[in-house]
């Protein structure tokens, strides 16, 4: 009983959501400043709700966007928010 042909097609499943992904991944930033429809917005909870990878993005960003206003500045300094990217990065690296 073989359950997967090898040559199947030279288009994995994963290939296809990756790029899919990259695109929700703008929609989401966009999401989360505001700045789309109820329509769009409802599409983008629905991807992550079922899209690991985006709900990390999604995480993230809100986390960074959280610690950025709890600083009290209207325009955080690059370098800061590149500090805190990089600081949950690490962690979530170490946990694989
Ligand atoms: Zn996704």
């Amino acid at each position: 009983m073989t359950e997967h042909n090898e040559s199947g097609g030279p288009h994995s499943q994963s290939d296809v959501e990756q790029a899919h992904c990259e695109r929700r991944l703008e929609e989401l930033y966009a999401y989360l400043d505001a700045e789309v429809s109820a329509e769009e917005a409802a599409m983008i909870r629905r991807h992550v709700a079922d899209c690991d990878p985006c709900a990390i993005e999604e995480k993230l960003e809100q986390v960074v966007r959280q610690l950025l206003r709890r600083s009290c500045v209207s325009e955080a300094p690059v370098t800061l928010r590149t500090r805190i990217v990089q600081e949950i990065s690490v962690t979530r690296v170490r946990r694989y």
